[in-house]
């Protein structure tokens, strides 16, 4: 059956625009007309530079060449994230992206390990994932059969030039103008065009917001709605500047916390990004800009820029023929880098759901039901973070022990501190990193899985001797991260 191409108009060439601009163009082909609308006076907000596992796969998806793409982005590899002071002052540990230790049928790994804790013959929780020892080496490589799992530290600048070279080879028409005013349908409110400063009108049959924090169309014009989160994560605010790298780029981003929130240090082959985020309710933004600017180590690149943000979600990403992307859908915070996840997600999920002539109500309340369920797991397992601290050091850090969490949440800490048990919910993003997470917040479950108990204590330090010993004869062969990079972007 012949289907008319669809007009698919993206307002907004941030990463969320061009990120949606490729893929479309490049998966869609024929059956798509794709215009992107970005406005060079107004720019983007330039942050958004560590990125999670799942961008791998969208590459591949996108039939992406990595060597081209690292190159091109001055990227490098993330094994994970190190938190540090987040138990308390001078305590750290690593969300590494792999999975830790060895699992058997009956209960995860994390109960022979909490035994072994408990018989004195087990070390760190973060000894036994290959990818979190591999990120405190700085060593990395590709293993086979995926075996080392990794993201990327990108500029986000040049990352948007990559996809849209990728998308105007594949047809796309870039238009420079601001877009000056939304105009709707008036019999059923769904947006028709888009009058542009220069005085254009685009019209389209689907319009994708990725304009940012302001949500022009979903928000402004189509008066979705916000729920705000800021009573769990409030953290309002950020200054960022970036740096002259003037030491080997390590394989995983740091997250350094301070009175009132915490701070980012991404490693680039060409320079660092840094930034200092936090709730102004409990910090003064030139308190922050001194303190980042004590922080970074290399010479500063530019002046800090100051950031606001409310964290919550747009009540519907899908509305009429709009969808959200990117911050225009919501924010939730940098702190797990999972924002251009959430992008990557809200894109195959519109390509799966992908309309045919005309848009079924039923199609879009899937598409919202499915992204609410998404980030309300990935909003838990952030808040987490806040909650389960042993710092009271600072009335912003007394204020995250005492807040009440979502149930959701309340559920899973319970869960955890009595049993040890995780337990993935549906497709939710994560699933070893809750264990880690939790354990280096020093959040001790009481008990363990009896089944731990089938081995002799002599088996269990056998058992877990073994996993490091594998972890090391992995590891042994491989290069520095450094080199690595080096051989690879060539
Ligand atoms: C402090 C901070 C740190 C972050 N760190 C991370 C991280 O480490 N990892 C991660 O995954 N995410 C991170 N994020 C989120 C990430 O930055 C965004 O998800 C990502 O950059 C996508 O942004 P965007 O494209 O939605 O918006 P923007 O980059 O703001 O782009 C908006 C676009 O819309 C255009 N526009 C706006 N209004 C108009 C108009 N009237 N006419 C024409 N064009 C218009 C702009 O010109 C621009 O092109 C962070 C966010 C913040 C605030």
């Amino acid at each position: 059956m012949q289907h008319n191409k669809q007009r698919v108009v993206i307002a907004g060439g941030g990463t969320a625009g061009w990120m949606a601009a490729a893929a479309f163009t490049r998966l869609l082909q024929d059956r798509v007309d794709v215009t992107l609308i970005e406005s060079s006076d107004i720019g983007t907000v330039g942050v958004g530079e560590a990125t999670i596992p799942t961008l791998v796969y969208f590459h591949k998806l996108l039939n992406i060449n990595e060597q081209e793409f690292m190159a091109a982005t001055h990227a490098t590899f993330k094994l994970g994230i190190q938190f540090e002071g987040w138990r308390k002052p001078e305590h750290s540990y690593l969300h590494a992206f792999g999975n830790t230790g060895k699992p058997s049928w009956a209960c995860g790994f994390q109960h022979f390990w909490r035994r072994g804790q408990s018989l004195g013959i087990a070390s760190d929780f973060g000894d036994y994932c290959l990818e979190g020892v591999a990120a405190k080496a700085g060593k990395f490589a590709h293993l086979p059969h995926n075996g080392l799992n990794y993201a990327f530290h990108l500029d986000a600048s040049r990352y948007a030039g990559f996809l849209r070279k990728l998308a105007e080879q594949a047809g796309l028409t870039r238009i420079d103008a601001k877009i000056d005013k939304v105009n709707l349908r008036p019999d059923d409110g769904f947006i028709d065009s888009l009058t542009l400063d220069d005085g254009q009108h685009i019209s389209g049959d689907i319009f994708i917001d990725c304009t940012g924090f302001n949500g022009l169309l979903i928000e402004q014009a189509l008066h979705t709605g916000f729920e705000d989160w800021s009573h769990w994560l409030p953290c309002n605010s950020a200054v960022a500047m970036q740096s002259e790298i003037h030491q080997r780029p390590q394989p995983f981003t740091r997250s350094v916390v301070h009175q009132a929130g915490w701070r980012w240090h991404i490693p680039l082959q060409h320079r660092m990004g840094n930034g200092l985020v936090y709730c102004h309710r409990y910090m003064s933004d030139d308190e922050a800009i001194s303190q980042l600017k004590v922080s970074v180590e290399g010479d500063a690149l530019h002046e800090p820029k100051l950031i606001r943000f409310q964290t919550g979600r747009r009540l519907k990403q899908w509305n009429r023929n709009c969808i959200a992307l990117g911050l225009a859908s919501g924010f939730l915070e940098p702190l797990e880098s999972t924002s251009i996840h959430l992008i990557q997600q809200g894109i195959v999920r519109l390509l799966r759901m992908f309309p045919q002539a005309q848009i079924e109500p039923s199609v879009a309340d899937e598409y919202n039901r499915q992204s609410l369920n998404e980030i309300e797991h990935i909003r838990d397992f952030i808040i987490l973070h806040y909650y389960v601290t042993q710092r009271s050091d600072s009335p912003f850090w007394q204020h995250c022990q005492s807040m009440e969490v979502p149930a959701s949440l309340s559920h899973r800490i319970e869960l955890f501190k009595q049993t040890g048990q995780v337990f993935k919910q549906g497709n939710e993003l994560f699933d070893d990193s809750w264990q880690q997470v939790m354990i280096g917040q020093g959040l001790m479950p009481k008990g363990y899985h009896p089944f731990a108990d089938t081995l002799s204590a002599d088996e269990l330090q056998d058992f877990l001797e073994h996993v490091k010993h594998d972890i090391q004869r992995k590891l042994a062969p491989l290069p520095s991260h450094e080199q690595y990079l080096k051989s690879y972007c060539q």
